[in-house]
């Protein structure tokens, strides 16, 4: 039997050796395609023929078709194939035997390929005769149409595809390894038209995505029109923006049946998500009665986590609700409903009295079962609506209904609880789904590299896992962005909730997403970069300079870059660059630009890297504390790198600490003459970053007598807002020194004014300076 188990897991990668042997460049992977002998030749006589069941999608696929060539095709309905130049769709319960790949335990794998005759399998044969699809349902002719479309060459979507057009032949085998194949757009944070979403319902369609995780209320706006109440449209969905301008809109009810129609066509699911009980202060914008203080506040227009929530111990907010998902459930088909569930403060909770009361009666041990009482409430409320609900893996918490389902974001731990407790789980970690995050955290390789299924479940486990989504959060993504962030990625996440680990290789995956670009293009996508096209490699010179060498990730990019030495506030780019291809020399602080393009367009995201080859660079640190696996800004001698961080808290090179003060010592080697210490800090109220309230300098010449040179007190109140990077410096007379200490005093817990009111507030530093 091993020997036998061994034979098909050969047998199995010989036939996915083939499939990926370059006959037709499809993503998703199909998961055999075989090459067959004879060639077939569509021309103008063909036939197009479909039974009863398949004819919706055959005639979406014959517009298309007729879009592509130019030529008028009609779907010809009838169950018996012609004896030759026929295109023949049929879907039909007899094919129950077709669906693959065939049940075998792979090796090692958990992943059993199970022959559950999914909704979405398909097979494809093409010989001289003609090309036969058949499908047990009519999604596997849907997703055939997308294979198809995908072995024509990408002149058929902007409508160049000359006929008579000749395809090789092949015998190709497909289905799904996942049911839940998803995409969360964020319409709140920014508002997307009605065009754009159905246009991304397409494109999920086109790579046999099936979910569309509609994020429709927010702290930032409130989208979807809810006819009971008015002024969640009218108020909620606009904001007033720093700079005076309103931002907003909203979906009419005629605009969500629209789309959802739309979708449905496309075997693309609109999963709603109205978030409860946080990210709700645009609908207490609109009814401050909701809030636990009944107080007036503002639709947000900076993002974060926010304190004001809805009232748990209110009847009220329940009644609201109620009405809301009544009207929700009205236009979403959908078994689920996405109820958020994520990062609600419960600061309102502990000072409320009606919901302090709630606790009472309840018999709650705290705020965090005052959750799980609400979520639970509107659980059974929607289970009589005859819907299931899921949420933000922070549902889990308190325990929550058994048919509920688990979206796993921080991490995939919440998601293998949920699915050992029994629950289905779709995986969005951070670490693999968040396509709001740069390539520089989340590359198409990584992307590529993400698998559903975490170690260490039983297969029963495994089966509550029903797929992943990637996450298309907006806060810095507005809809004209959005393509670049979400594509070439989606294209590995596509893949990976189709396919099963062992037929996946990235490299001839990405060969297929070179194939592709030309057809993204004629879809109209404004598609981004597979990954950050250059890295910088910096080492230290003998004699203290910094030399910075370019390194290509990939074909096809060029690189170009301006250096400007000693920036100060004033500082301006040029727009004159020069070619990137050899190492540049950095002896003296230096900001260096560079930006690079591909494909006629240009990277996004700045390009932007600051250098300070300064007496204390490349020395050795002692530090008093651990810097946060989240943000080690380089480890132990972060602080001491040469690398300057950049506006962006998360571009690798500020190290943070949470609570705690940071203390850090440099060795200069010897005693030196110095003349300035200095050192910068961010901070950004919102993400609970703070600059210290003071930092001390002091100096040593054996590193055990100090003498304080100067302790700064913060010339910036904690309550700046925005993202600001602040320096303390200290510029003095010239001394001897060989050791140079700097004490950073955290500003304390979050304060009161704070959405997170105590909480431990960070500290991120990005270089000791020493001149
Ligand atoms: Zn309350």
């Amino acid at each position: 039997m091993k020997n036998f188990l061994v034979l098909l897991f050969f047998l199995f990668v010989v036939l996915f050796t083939d499939a990926q042997s370059g006959l037709y460049q499809i993503i998703p992977q199909p998961q055999t395609m075989i090459p067959s002998k004879g060639i077939f030749e569509i021309n103008n006589e063909t036939k197009v023929i479909a039974n009863d069941v398949c004819l919706p999608e055959v005639m979406l696929f014959v517009e298309w078709l007729n879009k592509a060539t130019g030529r008028k095709f009609v779907v010809e309905k009838s169950t018996s194939m012609p004896s030759s130049n026929f295109i023949f769709f049929s879907a039909n319960k007899t094919f129950q035997e077709m669906a693959v790949p065939p049940t075998v335990k792979l090796p090692g794998d958990l992943n059993t390929l199970k022959v559950d005759q999914n909704e979405g399998a398909y097979k494809i044969v093409i010989d001289e005769r003609g090309m036969m699809i058949t499908a047990v349902y009519s999604t596997g002719i849907f997703y055939a149409s997308q294979s198809l479309k995908q072995m024509l060459p990408a002149a058929a979507e902007s409508g160049m595809l000359k006929l008579p057009y000749q395809l090789t032949g092949v015998r190709i085998n497909d289905s799904p390894k996942f049911t839940h194949r998803g995409l969360l757009l964020d319409c709140c944070r920014h508002f997307m038209s009605v065009e754009f979403v159905k246009k991304y319902i397409d494109l999920l369609g086109h790579y046999k995505m099936n979910v569309l995780h509609w994020h429709l209320t927010e702290d930032q706006g409130w989208r979807i029109q809810i006819d009971k109440y008015p002024l969640l449209t009218e108020v909620g969905a606009w904001r007033t923006e720093a700079d005076g301008s309103r931002y907003g809109g909203f979906y009419t009810k005629a605009d969500i049946r629209e789309i959802v129609a739309y979708a449905q066509k496309r075997h693309v699911t609109i999963i709603p998500e109205i978030e409860l009980p946080g990210h709700s202060c645009a609908a207490i914008a609109a009814y401050p009665e909701l809030s636990c203080t009944k107080e007036k506040i503002d639709v947000e227009n900076e993002w974060g986590v926010f304190k004001d929530i809805y009232c748990a111990g209110d009847e009220n907010t329940f009644v609201f609700l109620e009405n809301v998902l009544s009207e929700v459930c009205e236009l979403f088909p959908s078994s689920y409903i996405h109820i958020g569930g994520d990062e609600a403060p419960k600061f309102r909770w502990e000072q409320c009295d009606k919901c302090q009361k709630r606790i009472a009666d309840e018999h709650l041990k705290d705020e965090a079962e005052l959750q799980t009482y609400f979520i639970e409430r509107i659980a059974k409320f929607l289970e009589g609506k005859g819907k299931k609900i899921i949420g933000w893996d922070e549902i889990l918490e308190g325990g929550i209904p058994s048919n509920a389902a688990i979206q796993s974001w921080r991490g995939m731990e919440g998601g293998k609880n949920a699915a050992i407790a029994g629950h289905d789980v779709v995986m969005s970690p951070t670490s693999h789904c968040y396509f709001d995050y740069g390539l520089a955290s989340t590359d198409l390789r990584e992307v590529y590299s993400f698998d559903p299924i975490p170690d260490g479940l039983s297969i029963k486990e495994v089966s509550h896992i029903i797929g992943g989504e990637c996450n298309m959060w907006s806060e810095h993504t507005p809809q004209s962005v959005v393509d670049g962030m979400l594509f070439p990625r989606l294209l590995a996440m596509s893949e990976v909730l189709w396919t099963y680990p062992p037929q996946r290789n990235y490299d001839l995956f990405y060969e297929r997403v070179n194939t592709h670009y030309d057809r993204l293009k004629a879809l109209n996508v404004d598609f981004g970069f597979p990954t950050v096209p250059v890295k910088l490699v910096s080492v230290f010179l003998p004699d203290g300079k910094i030399k910075i060498t370019p390194v290509k990730t990939f074909d096809g990019v060029s690189v170009a870059y301006q250096l400007h030495k000693n920036p100060d506030v004033s500082f301006t780019p040029s727009d004159k660059y020069i070619p990137f291809s050899e190492a540049i020399i950095i002896d003296e602080p230096a900001r260096l630009i560079y930006k690079a393009s591909f494909r006629g367009k240009e990277y996004r995201e700045d390009l932007v890297r600051s250098f300070d080859p300064h007496l204390g660079a490349n020395k050795p640190l002692t530090l008093s504390y651990e810097p946060s696996p989240y943000y080690p800004g380089g480890g132990t001698n972060g602080l001491a790198d040469g690398n300057l961080g950049s506006t962006n808290f998360r571009d690798g090179f500020w190290q943070a600490v949470a609570g705690q003060n940071m203390e850090v010592v440099v060795d200069l080697g010897k005693s030196q003459l110095i003349s300035s210490v200095s050192s910068n800090w961010f901070h950004y109220a919102n993400a609970w970053i703070f600059r210290p309230s003071h930092v001390a300098y002091s100096i040593s010449e054996n590193g055990t007598d100090w003498e304080v040179l100067k302790d700064i007190q913060s010339a910036i109140s904690e309550s700046a807002s925005g993202e600001l990077i602040i320096p303390f410096i200290y510029s003095f007379e010239k001394r001897n020194a060989r050791f140079v200490k700097m004490i950073a005093n955290n500003n304390g817990p979050c304060p009161v004014w704070h959405d997170a009111p105590g909480e431990p507030s960070w500290m991120f530093c990005d270089e000791l300076i020493v001149r």
